[in-house]
């Protein structure tokens, strides 16, 4: 019995049903609030596949009394309490490609439509067809070959993105503390001891860390004024990572030139926040400067299929063979051989 809380696909669990066959019962719902599914549901699954809406505390996890994986179908895991699971013998587990390839574009993308100005572009020839057409630029177009590229974050999507920004001749560098040392020279790529290091140098920042307890509000208030002048900040990670005041004072008073960004702190947006607001409302000072996109980072109809047959072949791979793929918790669960239930992780 797999419960899914809060699926974000239309229609039928179709592809989870091909994948796991007839002897397993879906039960979909499509809630943000765990009250609104029955409790008889949460105490009788065998697992879970959590998409991003709905979090999964401590107390939650609790009531999971059957369960035996919990699998997020997609990569972050912060809105899963993973320790207070490891605890109760859960695994959790993700599905770490999901998108790797479309969230580097994305991060690209939005770059490119900032400072080639595609979007200031096509808003001023939709306007205004014969006055419209000329090339007198947005207020980032600038040459973005010789730039200098930042990463915060040199995982999977982080070092597809930095091959992407070194194709458009950019120099890449990074910041990441749990790269070993060698990676940078294997990627041909700088390396910045510390964030502080990195962001007075870039161009471009593009922003690809979980969002955990340490980078909870990295980029604040102190980092951006470290930035370079008319600086472009790109967050395609997590919009926790940002602090949305800061980045508002950032753009409206200086130093950043423009922001890109698919996450935001509160997901769908706060529609009051000062940032927003002036965005929604086409103010002149914030014209050209800002793109805000969906958190669709990561959607492709290919990638979106993968990641639902992924997550779906993880859970029975626990389930019926006691098989764990891409467990992000083991620092938590019991050591093997002693799981208060189902089999010991690999
Ligand atoms: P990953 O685990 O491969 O990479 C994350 C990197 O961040 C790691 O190398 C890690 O060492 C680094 N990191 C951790 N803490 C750090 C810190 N304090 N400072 C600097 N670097 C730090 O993950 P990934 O697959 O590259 O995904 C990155 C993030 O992108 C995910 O955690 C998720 O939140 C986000 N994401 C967003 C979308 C979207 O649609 N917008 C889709 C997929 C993933």
């Amino acid at each position: 019995r797999i419960l899914i809380p809060d699926a974000q696909f239309p229609g039928e669990a179709d592809i989870e049903r091909e994948v796991a066959g007839k002897s397993v019962v879906f039960c979909v719902h499509r809630e943000r609030d765990p009250e609104r599914i029955a409790d008889a549901d949460w105490r009788a699954c065998d697992a879970v596949l959590a998409w991003h809406r709905m979090a999964i505390p401590a107390a939650l996890a609790a009531r999971l009394e059957n369960c035996r994986i919990i699998v997020r179908t997609g990569v972050g895991v912060d809105r899963l309490d993973v320790a207070a699971c490891g605890a109760r013998g859960i695994p959790v587990c993700n599905v770490p490609d999901c998108g790797t390839a479309e969230v580097a574009d994305h991060a690209i993308a939005l770059m490119l439509a900032l400072t080639r100005g595609i979007v200031t572009y096509q808003d001023r020839v939709k306007a205004d067809p014969a006055g419209g057409w000329r090339w007198h630029p947005g207020p980032l177009v600038r040459r973005i070959r010789g730039g200098r590229f930042g990463i915060v974050g040199l995982g999977r999507i982080g070092t597809a993105t930095a091959r992407r920004a070194t194709a458009f001749g950019m120099e890449v560098a990074f910041y990441d503390p749990y790269v070993a040392t060698g990676q940078e020279v294997a990627l041909g790529v700088g390396r910045a001891e510390t964030l502080d290091q990195l962001l007075p140098e870039c161009d471009v920042v593009s922003l690809h860390t979980p969002l955990t307890d340490e980078t909870r509000g990295m980029i604040d208030a102190r980092a951006i004024a470290r930035m370079k002048e008319g600086a472009v900040l790109i967050n395609t990670s997590r919009g926790g990572v940002v602090d949305l005041d800061a980045l508002y004072r950032g753009l409206k008073e200086g130093p950043l030139g423009g922001a890109g960004l698919d996450v935001l702190p509160n997901e769908p947006p706060d529609p009051v926040h000062p940032l927003l607001k002036a965005w929604r409302a086409e103010e002149a000072w914030l014209a050209g400067r800002l793109i805000v996109t969906p958190h669709a980072a990561f959607y492709s109809a290919a990638g979106f299929e993968d990641m639902r047959r992924k997550a779906t072949e993880t859970a029975l791979a626990y389930l019926k063979d006691g098989r764990l793929k891409n467990c992000v918790n083991t620092e938590f669960l019991p050591k093997r051989g002693n799981l208060p239930r189902g089999t010991a992780p690999g």
